[in-house]
């Protein structure tokens, strides 16, 4: 091509830059009218960069290249598979929970093939979905009934309008929590209809506090476990014991919100022990809310396990209808439940537990082991040691407990344009194909190795990063 005579008139036509190898390969994999639209987008920049004089005009290969290329990259899937480096366990906006694989091949099977979803095998007529999982649920709860919603969210709404709409509903001031993508309390209670009355203050409740507030308007008293921050010092609450013993004479209905929701001793496998759900149906709560997707390792659902008759209301409410969980999930929460009539194996099969209990040992050989290939692909401006480090569980899980861990910490080598350097890095780690996500702390970009798995694909995928500075 003439350099002296670069005009936007010799831009190639759409016909012409189709016929090339590269819009043809860009047809047959993406169609011919998404890459007409990606041609015409490419000539389209062309010309303008042609116009101001800046370029000089491409061939039509070179266009259809970058067509080509426009394509691929839209056609990576919004929900991308990335590698969870943040330390953090159970991180809601990476997706909490790792199915295990019987809950995968579950959730295949559901996804598949026709399922007995709501019909009796037995009978040979209609059922209901919640059997399937409800004789599990009561088995691992000690609870009478059971039932299953969208999430906990949906299952502490559920409960409050259904006993509690139009009434009042007694909390702890220590309890009025925020959990976080504006799940508040207060604001769920109104919505439901219900109330609310506060007791106590925000150190110090007492059992009087609780006494005084039951009048015949009381619908429910709800005792909610403080997930994401404790309160410590000068502090009192009452245990869930004392206020069910309470609610029993009143004739009033507790609820326990777990949040969480373990359905096995922590401490048998090393962690800070949790109230489980057993253990919150045995100390006489009548209805006891949890999540699927936090400890208990499943996909994102609420449960509500307790008196048969208050469950019974529960699915009377129409709403339940309309917080119903798809069979997908449904498929995958009994496999997940399944496994933990073995405990003794569940912390192999279960990939939370597993990367919550997997020693600090074993990540620090992944990190020696990942040494040279991550400080390789950071390249000469980066420094890479590995380092010991502190995992949370997330999700407002053993909210103030961390576990020892082990990763690698990325440094500017040098001493200018350390922030932007470190940003330039995350933003290529984030560029990958299967994007890293760690976290900046110190000056030091840090991967956190507790949850990575799959080694070879990790260094399979760091081939690709390319770090560049943005001004
Ligand atoms: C997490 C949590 C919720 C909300 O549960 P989702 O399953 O995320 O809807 C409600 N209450 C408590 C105490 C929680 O910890």
């Amino acid at each position: 091509m003439d350099a002296g005579i670069s005009t936007p008139s010799q831009i190639p036509s759409v016909d012409e830059i189709l016929k090339t190898p590269q819009a043809q390969q860009a047809a047959a994999r993406f169609g011919r009218t998404r890459t007409v639209d990606a041609i015409r987008h490419a000539t389209a920049a062309v010309r303008r960069e042609v116009g101001t004089g800046a370029a000089l005009v491409p061939g039509a290969e070179a266009i259809a290249a970058d067509a080509l290329l426009w394509l691929e990259t839209d056609a990576r899937p919004n929900a991308r598979a990335v590698f969870n480096l943040t330390g953090t366990v159970l991180h809601t906006n990476l997706g909490r929970a790792i199915l295990a694989e019987a809950a995968v091949d579950a959730a295949t099977v559901a996804m598949r093939q026709a399922l007995a979803l709501e019909f009796d095998l037995a009978q040979g007529k209609r059922g209901e979905r919640d059997s399937l999982v409800r004789g599990l649920l009561c088995e691992l709860t000690g609870a009478e009934d059971a039932t299953t919603v969208n999430n906990n969210a949906a299952a502490v709404l559920l409960v409050l309008n259904t006993l509690a709409k139009g009434k009042e509903a007694i909390v702890s001031r220590g309890e009025l929590i925020e959990i976080g993508g504006a799940f508040r309390m207060p604001e769920i209670m109104a919505r439901a209809g219900a109330r609310l009355v506060e007791v106590g203050t925000t150190n110090r409740t007492h059992e009087k506090d609780y006494a005084a507030a039951i009048n015949p308007k009381t619908g429910l008293i709800l005792k909610v476990h403080t997930s994401n921050y404790r309160i410590e010092g000068f502090t009192k609450s009452v245990s869930g014991k004392t206020i069910s013993t309470l609610a029993r004479a009143s004739h009033v209905p507790l609820l326990n919100d777990l949040g969480s929701g373990t359905l096995v001793d922590l401490a048998r496998y090393g962690l800070t022990h949790e109230q489980t759900v057993a253990e919150a149906v045995a100390e006489g709560a009548d209805l006891v809310t949890f999540s699927g997707d936090k400890l208990l390792g499943g996909p994102q659902a609420g449960f509500i396990v307790g008196r048969r008759e208050l469950i019974a209301r529960l699915n009377r409410n129409p709403m339940k209808r309309a917080l119903r969980i798809d069979k997908i999930r449904l498929a995958a929460i009994e496999a997940t439940l399944r496994l933990y009539r073995d405990p003794d194996r569940l912390a192999e099969r279960l990939p939370t537990l597993r990367m919550m209990v997997r020693p600090r040992a074993d990540i620090e050989a992944v990190a020696q082991r990942l040494l040279s290939p991550v400080a390789a692909a950071a390249g000469p401006h980066f420094t890479a040691e590995v380092i010991a480090c502190a995992s949370q569980i997330g999700s407002g899980s053993l909210p103030a407990e961390t576990v020892p861990s082990a990763g690698i910490a990325l440094r500017v080598a040098g001493t200018s344009g350390k922030g932007r350097r470190l940003a330039a890095l995350a933003a290529a780690l984030r560029a990958l194909d299967q994007p890293v996500i760690g976290r900046i702390e110190n000056d030091a970009f840090i991967l956190d190795l507790r949850c990575l798995e799959d080694e070879a694909a990790f260094v399979r995928n760091l081939s690709t990063l390319r770090v560049e500075e943005r001004r």
